[in-house]
């Protein structure tokens, strides 16, 4: 645990928040400032700064319980659409250093954007990108 982080402090129960869930190794609440009604985050208890830190089996339990978390969410708030978003690294909007996942209920003409442009790509690029990938893995 990290005193100086915030999200350590929320999943430890030592600032609240408006829990939904917790268990041993995660606690989901309401994002304070949502980008949709019954925004929800999920939140290792164990310190992790970002993707690249989190161990396998963390991010496994994690993503289960994202799927179970997903369908409550459907059932209660009866949206017509979910997005799961996780921001690594300030460029990318991460502004709480601990990892976490977002869950944001999407409603028809909400105004939500979690969207991009897309832009042109030529196969040799995407075969010079997938080689350099591909020998990190
Ligand atoms: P990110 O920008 O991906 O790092 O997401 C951080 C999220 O944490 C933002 O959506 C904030 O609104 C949310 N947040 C910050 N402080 C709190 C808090 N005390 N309780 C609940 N959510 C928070
Ligand atoms: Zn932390």
């Amino acid at each position: 645990m990290k005193d100086d982080c915030l999200f350590c402090q929320i999943a430890k129960g030592k600032i609240p928040s408006t829990t939904v869930y917790e268990d041993r190794h995660f606690r989901v609440f309401l994002d304070v400032n949502p980008a949709s009604k019954g925004h929800c985050l999920i939140v290792p208890k164990e310190h992790f700064d970002n993707v690249y830190d989190l161990d396998a089996e963390t991010a496994g339990k994690l993503f289960s319980l994202a799927t179970c978390i997903a369908r409550a969410m459907c059932d209660a708030l009866g949206c017509d659409g979910l997005n799961i978003v996780q921001n690594n690294g300030k460029i990318a909007g991460q502004t709480v250093f601990h990892f976490h996942l977002h869950l944001i209920p999407r409603y028809e003409g909400d105004g939500v954007n979690v969207t991009w442009t897309p832009h042109e790509s030529t196969s040799e690029e995407l075969e010079k990108i997938r080689a350099a990938i591909r020998k990190e893995i």
